[in-house]
């Protein structure tokens, strides 16, 4: 194709049910002329696509396997089409074939009717048959319509008919499954109103969503739920935010706090400043998230679609194989070894195993949204299952990070409040969690202006007041300190008490010491024997903070191991380190600081992401809610899904081999082949479904 400008649209596909068709519709599209790359997301029924227009023909590509497609709304979804017409006819295949069994019976033709029973069940898969042949494919529905016309050249109407309905009944059973799992997103998405009420001159208008800028004031009603993202300029009230988090306790809000579109809105008037498009809230971004996760192939289906790729054209080399050798040159019968092949080309359908895996992935990512857990895609969620060592960030993963002043003390008769003014100077500069207890300890005093902010991560912060440096942090920043040795004397005995050490200072002298200290989460003893009970080997502690402060945490959590005193880099380097030593380790840290260890690790995992918008991104998995215990609820959830997909291949590769050697040995029928086709595929779906299921909360 010539080069040419492509654009980008992205389109709903209505009635997306089957994932094989799925596969073979993108492919479809692929190869219309004047389309570039084209992604279609089954879990979502969302299509991606670059093309030069050329509209039309995708639209009929699309229309021609029996879907629709329709325009894409960030807050809405693929919608299920009404299957009436399909149900109609497979009832009618049912009652004709059914008829077609009391005429044999009571001796009377019977042609007629099988002939009826096997049109009206074959209609839909004939039409899709059809579209795919036009494109040059072989597909599961063709492979069915050659057996039945086999069987039914061979006079063996009642088993075509049989095959036909089979068919028609799985296929909607399927259908109706795929429904099921897909709307458990769309019920994250109903959960935003289309309008919301502003402030504009004074005046109150209800607007549409799409059309409330970042400023807008809003004002959302008690009981009313939240339309955007917003900043509470006034009001107070309790929101639950359980759409978003996971947590059922609704949260206290009040001016100054920050609240998410989709979450609901308690007893209080609440007056609510826009700080993102509608299209850009968080719950978006959760969807759009959680859609992609869903689409990502996990390797244990990479490594199913190349075995599908083989298997299939095999059996069917075996079914000519056994059309053609054993009448034409060995002299057997025709018949009946034209009946194994017809057999053959029914097992060859690997309908069961390719839907093996995405609908227990979908079904667990899915699930796990609910409870405020992110998991970004299979590959992750099979590698949670897997996890051997867990390693948590201190400051705000294990600890609340809420810090608070506990002690002051100044060198050389300087003024106490000195010391913290100076430190509240430079710290103005920084948002880690010590600056802002200092901040909150130094309110009411006046600060110095100061310049030339810096922060050193690991370390601390620099400023320049009135043409010095001054430097506010670990001893690691006062190595040329004079009165060093005795400042740190005092530190570490204040810091043995589990207190982090702030010293304060220029370059050549240590002005005073600050200590701060915080508070274990409630949660986090309870969440790290979670972990031990879902059998995690090894938990430790990454800290960038003083031996004592760190050594008095871990061992009231009882964690078996805390290295202190991390630079980021070393934190990396040790994350390295224990994937070379337990190749599956999560880390868990705050996302932002930590993001360079979080990738380090096999899973990087983000605690509080529901405020930021980087450890949103930047974790394989992100916890909305900074609740510990999700992190054993994913590793569980991991293995319970690994069990699950495991079962389902194990189960359809086992009944697949087992109907070869029965058809082998003429021991199979063709209504049997289909039976344990259809039947297989709807029950893999079904186990499949529980993947998300029954972890408690
Ligand atoms: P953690 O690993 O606990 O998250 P960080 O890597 O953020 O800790 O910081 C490590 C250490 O560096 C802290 O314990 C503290 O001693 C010092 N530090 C970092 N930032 C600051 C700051 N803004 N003010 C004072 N000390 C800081
Ligand atoms: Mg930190």
């Amino acid at each position: 194709m010539a080069e040419r400008d492509l654009q980008l649209s992205v389109f709903h596909i209505n009635g997306l049910d089957c994932a094989d068709c799925a596969a073979q519709l993108e492919q479809q599209i692929a190869a219309l002329a004047g389309v570039g790359k084209v992604s279609l997301n089954f879990g979502a029924g969302k299509l991606t696509v670059e093309h030069d227009g050329a509209i039309i023909a995708i639209n009929n590509m699309v229309e021609g396997h029996g879907y629709q497609l329709a325009p894409y709304n960030h807050l809405g979804t693929s919608k299920p089409l009404r299957r009436d017409r399909r149900v109609v006819l497979t009832a009618v295949a049912a009652l004709t074939l059914l008829s077609a069994v009391v005429a044999d019976w009571i001796g009377v033709a019977s042609a007629p009717w099988y002939g009826l029973s096997i049109l009206a069940g074959s209609w839909f898969t004939a039409r899709t048959a059809w579209s795919s042949l036009k494109a040059g494919q072989l597909d599961a529905n063709l492979l069915m319509l050659v057996a039945v016309a086999g069987a039914v050249a061979i006079g063996e109407w009642s088993e075509g008919a049989m095959v036909v309905l089979l068919f028609a009944i799985g296929n909607l059973l399927q259908a109706y499954t795929v429904d099921r799992t897909r709307r458990s997103i769309r019920s994250l998405m109903e959960l935003a109103p289309l309008e919301a009420t502003i402030r504009r001159d004074g005046r109150e208008i209800v607007l549409p969503v799409d059309q409330v800028v970042v400023g807008d004031i809003v004002v959302v009603k008690p009981g009313e739920k939240l339309p955007v993202d917003g900043l509470v300029l006034e009001g107070e009230s309790v929101v639950n935010q359980a759409p978003i988090t996971g947590e059922s306790l609704p949260i206290e809000k009040r001016s100054g706090d920050t609240v998410f579109a989709g979450t609901v809105n308690g007893y209080g008037l609440l007056v609510l400043s826009v700080v993102r498009q509608a299209a850009d809230s968080t719950l978006a971004r959760i969807i759009h998230l959680v859609e992609e996760a869903q689409a990502q192939k996990a390797p244990s289906q990479q490594y199913i679609d190349r075995f599908a790729r083989w298997y299939t054209p095999l059996v069917m080399v075996g079914a000519l194989l056994f059309a053609v050798v054993p009448p034409f040159l060995l002299g057997e019968p025709f018949e009946p070894w034209l009946y194994k092949a017809l057999t053959l080309l029914v097992i060859a359908c690997p309908c069961a195993l390719v839907l093996s895996t995405p609908v227990s992935i979908v079904s667990a990512i899915g699930a796990a949204s609910r409870r405020g857990v992110l998991i970004k895609g299979g590959a992750y969620l099979e590698e949670m299952g897997r996890i051997q060592a867990v390693a948590f960030d201190k400051t705000g993963t294990l600890t609340s990070g809420r810090l608070m002043v506990t002690d002051m003390l100044a060198f050389d008769g300087l003024a106490v409040e000195t010391v913290l003014t100076a430190a509240a100077t430079v710290e103005q500069g920084s948002e880690h969690p010590i600056a802002k207890a200092i901040l909150v300890k130094a309110a009411g005093l006046v600060l110095t202006s100061g310049g030339g902010f810096f922060i050193l991560p690991g370390k601390g912060a620099q400023a320049t007041v009135n043409g010095e440096i001054l430097y506010v942090g670990n001893h690691r920043l006062f190595a040329h300190a004079l009165n060093l040795a005795e400042a740190s004397a005092v530190g570490e005995a204040l810091s043995a008490a589990g207190k982090t050490i702030v010293y304060v200072g220029s370059a050549s002298k240590v002005f005073g010491l600050i200590a701060v200290a915080d508070t274990i989460r409630e949660n986090s003893q309870a969440a790290i024997e979670s972990l031990r009970q879902a059998g995690v080997k090894h938990i430790l502690m990454l800290t960038g903070d003083n031996a004592g402060a760190a050594g008095s945490v871990a061992s009231r959590l009882g964690l078996d191991g805390v290295m202190s005193g991390l630079l980021p880099t070393e934190k990396v380097a040790a994350v390295r380190e224990l994937v070379d030593r337990y190749q599956h380790v999560a880390m868990v840290g705050d996302g932002v600081n930590d993001a360079p260890a979080l990738s380090a690790a096999s899973i990087g995992i983000a605690m509080g992401a529901a405020g930021s918008d980087a450890a949103l991104e930047a974790a394989d998995m992100a916890l909305m809610a900074d609740d510990l215990h999700s992190v054993a609820y994913a590793i569980k959830l991991g293995r319970r899904t690994l069990t699950i997909i495991k079962q389902n291949i194990w189960f359809s590769v086992g009944i697949k081999l087992a109907f070869v050697v029965l058809t082998v040995f003429g021991l199979s029928n063709l209504w049997m082949a289909v039976f344990a086709d259809t039947g297989a595929a709807v029950l893999v779906t079904l186990n499949g479904m529980r993947a998300g299921t029954g972890l408690g909360r």
